[in-house]
């Protein structure tokens, strides 16, 4: 029986003509399509398509009128593929991708005109929408920031309630932009990810973690607090990054033991590349968190067989204790980690209240602008 997103042709039929507006595209199932074009009043062929090939996707793609005729050599069965389809999953796509599928069709356009002896269709949108440019140029900018120094690590200090002193900071980076002033790491730490770029990137941190451990070490600080260093998938996925660690460490005759590694939640579902980088890093002296607890997938699963060895609770949670649902779940994270034998942090405590409420309820250690802002090295010396 004949389904409706099957349709048959037989040999010579006549599946689009150059010029119709394109409704669909048609994925070949069996049979032979000849593609050709009029040139000079004259047809030429520009491809053969059998089983496997789209046709007509071109069309479909950048809703431009049919430039090519198709007709089916063989008797053929053809699949039609709707518009919207493909419309969809380019819309969601990374608009640097589309921007490039998109780019190179209206090349090929321009040259298929040339080739007819058309008029050469205007080039179009060569990159696409403005997302995607502003995408390509931060990226590039970015690669240069980072080989021209306008990339700073700040550390924000992590206070341990019960004694109130300063246990360690978490390093941050920032983005000082020669036009546009501070480019928060919101922006661009997920930029970076997306291509390989984050891998410089987190190992220029780690470089400036370490000088900064060595500076503090330098200046007497003692015993010498742990610096918090974040990492990204990409960087976890590196089988040497727990060695070049140990590497950087080495080389400034650092101990292991004040480097510490912070994990999103978001990441830990892909457990076993965790749990091999825990182990490493416990082998090692290293301890590691678990960041922004309560905001991820919530799936507790992970926790059953990652040995973290402290929690960082999300800063949601803290501005959620001026109400009586917010502490019930600060209560039951605290019980939870301390079952587990994590110690806890917790993030974005802005006031007195907050750092109150969590000493009371036997929270180990706070972090937030109460405590103090991320702020270069020389103020962590000096202050
Ligand atoms: P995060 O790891 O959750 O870092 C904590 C964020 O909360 C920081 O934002 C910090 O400045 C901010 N914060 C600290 N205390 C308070 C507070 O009391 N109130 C409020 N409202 N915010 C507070 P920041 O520095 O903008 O960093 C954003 C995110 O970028 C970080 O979130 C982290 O995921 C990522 N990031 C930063 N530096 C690095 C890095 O070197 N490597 C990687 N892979 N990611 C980084
Ligand atoms: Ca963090
Ligand atoms: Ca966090």
């Amino acid at each position: 029986m004949e389904q409706s997103h099957r349709r048959r042709f037989a040999a010579g039929e006549l599946i689009f003509a150059e010029g119709d507006a394109p409704t669909t595209a048609f994925l070949v199932e069996s049979g032979q399509v000849v593609v050709s074009t009029e040139q000079h009043g004259e047809a030429r062929i520009l491809g053969e398509l059998g089983p496997g090939a789209l046709v007509g996707e071109m069309a479909v793609l950048d809703d431009a009128p049919r430039s090519a005729t198709a007709r089916a050599r063989s008797d053929c069965v053809l699949v039609v593929v709707d518009r919207s389809q493909f419309a969809e999953r380019l819309a969601a796509a990374d608009p640097v991708v589309r921007a490039l599928l998109l780019g190179q069709l209206s090349r090929y356009r321009s040259a298929l005109a040339t080739l007819t002896g058309d008029e050469p269709t205007a080039a179009g949108p060569a990159v696409g929408d403005a997302a995607a440019f502003d995408k390509i140029r931060l990226e590039s900018e970015l690669r240069n920031a980072l080989a021209n120094g306008e990339l700073d690590v700040r550390l924000q200090p992590i206070r341990h309630i019960a004694s109130d002193t300063i246990a360690g900071y978490e390093a941050l980076i920032r983005w000082q932009h020669p036009q546009r002033g501070q480019v928060s790491p919101n922006e661009f730490i997920r930029l970076a990810e997306e291509t390989s770029l984050i891998v410089p990137v987190g190992e220029y941190v780690l470089g400036r973690v370490c000088d900064m451990l060595a500076e503090l070490r330098r200046r007497g600080r003692s015993p010498l607090p742990f610096i918090a260093l974040n990492v990204s998938a990409r960087q976890i996925e590196d089988p040497r990054l727990v060695d070049r660690m140990l590497e950087q460490l080495a080389a400034r005759d650092l101990p292991p033991d004040r480097l510490e590694v912070e994990i999103t939640e978001s990441l830990v579902l892909d457990s076993p590349e965790i749990a091999a980088l825990i182990e490493r890093c416990h082998a090692a002296g290293m301890e590691v968190a678990l960041d922004d607890f309560g905001t991820g997938y919530s799936n507790l699963g992970p926790l059953l067989s990652l040995d973290f060895d402290r929690i960082k609770l999300d800063q949601s949670f803290v501005r959620a204790l001026d109400r009586p649902r917010g502490v019930a779940l600060v209560k039951a994270v605290l019980a939870m980690a301390e079952a587990l034998g994590c110690e806890m942090i917790a993030e974005g405590v802005e006031t007195e209240e907050q750092l109150h409420a969590l000493g009371e309820m036997g929270c180990g250690y706070a972090q937030g602008w109460l405590i103090g802002r991320p702020v270069p090295l020389h103020e962590v010396v000096d202050g």
